[in-house]
């Protein structure tokens, strides 16, 4: 089968017309929902239905499609199967499949040798790119969405549209667009703990790290001092890539825990990453939801995965073996540690650490530590949506100013006060409704489904009506649409499917 093009599918929407579907933010969340109207889209075509034609558009701050650059190490790895990509677990046969992406790129078979469903990180963004370059006349990059704030079109008595701001981050210029829908998929904000000044250079989120640290310590051979501030994955990734980036460097890893704890990733426990999840857990009382949260932390928050685990401590070891004095090596890791001051020392670009050790030997003491940098592996928020919706409190259904998902991710909006054509939908914020799922890839192939499904389910279903009264008022030998870019047999199969589809219209008007 020849595949139709994006833009065969989907074409480009003048930026000042209501958009049926405005999404914020390109990764992969978006990505996925690109992909699942793509697929339902190229679906329909192939049995000529093509009257369902979505007015969709996406706004991304980024200058082109990147996941997570400032952590794409060296030999980095997915921490998730491959079968979880942006199509498989909803539509295996999808063209967004990371297997066909191996295909078209000539690896499949080497991939298959490589006996793992375990990515590099670097080829995972590479998919992830190749996937989202095919609906780039989509999307708008460059683009920092500030606000979104209801308004009333055409005299309408009611909010019935929303209007989303962005600014150009090249330019600075502001844009205004319209949509009936928004999905608002904007990912975390760098948490940082509030002992450390915000925005000196040489205190860098682990989100940025592979992007500055060469500019804050631009000297591979000298002996920086440089201490990494967390204990999960991307901590000890960051922790083990300063070993071979500054081999002469001396660097810490500080951490509250009592010592660097394994993900838990065993089969049983990994269920709870399954897409049916969702509902059980959406359905569950809000103190079990915590409680589960909490249980399964071990899956995601704070734990690293075993193999680098146990890579630290054989390098640990061998520090060990050569001086057994730990105060004397290059690479330590001090557990039972708090940061508790932060001092800036400009006059020779240092940073004093005080650190309070927990550790019942030492009471407590602190101790200091004279740094060039400091890396702060402290996680991520997922609160902007809150400030990016201020505007839209007027039409919050929920009383308390929170901002709800439903099920089917899209918030309670007041009814009395906005049209009900216009949606609202969170992803990737709602960890506490929707389970641990919600911030990872593990269901984005169906949650993008299901979003798809609520947006343009009834638009769908219009279409497929009109579809049907067509077909049985046509003679079947008129233009086919995008059909002759098919191949023979596919084009034979979307031709008798458009029959059968005719005739059985035909039988129910007869009834
Ligand atoms: C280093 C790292 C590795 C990870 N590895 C895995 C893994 O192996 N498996 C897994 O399941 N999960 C992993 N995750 C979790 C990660 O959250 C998901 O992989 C995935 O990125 C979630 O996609 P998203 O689209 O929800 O969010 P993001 O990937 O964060 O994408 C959000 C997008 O929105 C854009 N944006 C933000 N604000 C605005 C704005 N105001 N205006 C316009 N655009 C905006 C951002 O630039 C970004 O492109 C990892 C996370 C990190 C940090």
């Amino acid at each position: 089968m020849t595949s139709l093009t994006t833009t065969d599918l989907l074409s480009q929407t003048r930026t000042d017309a209501v958009h049926d579907l405005l999404s914020i933010g390109f990764g992969p969340a978006s990505l996925a929902i690109a992909v699942a109207i793509y697929d339902i889209l190229e679906q329909r075509a192939l049995t000529g239905s093509t009257s369902f034609t979505p007015k969709v558009r996406f706004l991304e701050r980024q200058s082109a499609f990147g996941w997570h650059a400032g952590m794409l190490l060296p030999g980095t790895k997915m921490q998730i199967s491959f079968i979880k990509d942006l199509a498989t677990m909803r539509n295996p046969k999808s063209r967004f499949t990371f297997l066909n992406y191996l295909k078209e790129h000539n690896r499949l078979a080497q991939f298959a040798n490589l006996d793992t469903f375990l990515p590099f990180r670097v080829e995972f963004e590479d998919y992830l790119k190749w996937s989202a370059c095919h609906f780039s006349d989509l999307v708008e990059y460059s683009q920092d969405v500030t606000s979104v704030k209801p308004l009333k079109l055409d005299g309408s008595q009611k909010f019935n549209c929303l209007e989303v701001t962005s600014k150009d981050v090249s330019t600075g210029a502001t844009s205004v667009q319209h949509a009936r829908n928004i999905v608002i998929a904007i990912g975390g904000r760098p948490s940082i703990p509030s002992v450390f000044p915000r925005g000196h250079e040489r205190i860098i989120h682990s989100s940025r790290y592979n992007l500055h640290i060469s500019s804050v310590l631009p000297n591979k051979d000298k002996a920086y001092s440089i201490a990494v501030i967390g204990a999960g994955q991307s901590a000890a990734e960051v922790f083990n890539d300063l070993q071979s980036r500054y081999p002469n460097s001396k660097n810490l890893l500080l951490m509250r825990d009592t010592a660097l704890r394994p993900s838990d990733d065993s089969p049983f426990v990994n269920e709870v990453f399954n897409p049916e999840v969702v509902d059980e857990f959406y359905s569950t009382a809000p103190d079990v939801r915590s409680a589960q949260l909490k249980g399964n932390k071990a899956t995601n928050y704070s734990v690293v995965r075993l193999g680098l685990l146990e890579q630290i401590y054989e390098d640990q070891y061998q520090q060990r073996m050569q001086n057994p004095d730990p105060d004397t090596w290059h690479h330590r890791i001090l557990p039972s540690r708090e940061v508790v001051e932060v001092t800036d020392l400009p006059q020779n670009k240092r940073l004093n650490l005080t650190v309070k050790n927990f550790s019942s030997q030492a009471c407590k003491a602190k101790e200091t530590y004279s740094v060039d940098a400091v890396i702060l592996a402290t996680g991520y928020v997922r609160d902007v949506h809150n400030e990016m919706l201020k505007e839209c409190q007027a039409i919050n259904g929920s009383r308390d100013g929170a901002w709800i998902s439903e099920r089917d991710y899209k918030v309670k909006l007041d009814r009395d006060f906005v049209e009900d054509d216009v949606q609202i939908y969170l992803q990737g914020c709602n960890e506490q409704t929707h389970g641990l799922s919600d911030t990872l890839l593990s269901i984005l192939a169906t949650r993008g489904g299901e979003i798809v499904d609520s947006v343009f389910g009834g638009a769908i279903l219009e279409a497929d009506t009109r579809d049907l009264v067509n077909a049985s008022s046509s003679d079947m030998s008129g233009p086919l649409g995008p059909l002759w870019k098919l191949s023979p047999n596919a084009k034979e199969d979307a031709s008798s499917k458009r029959k059968r589809a005719a005739s059985s219209a035909a039988e129910s008007a007869k009834a």
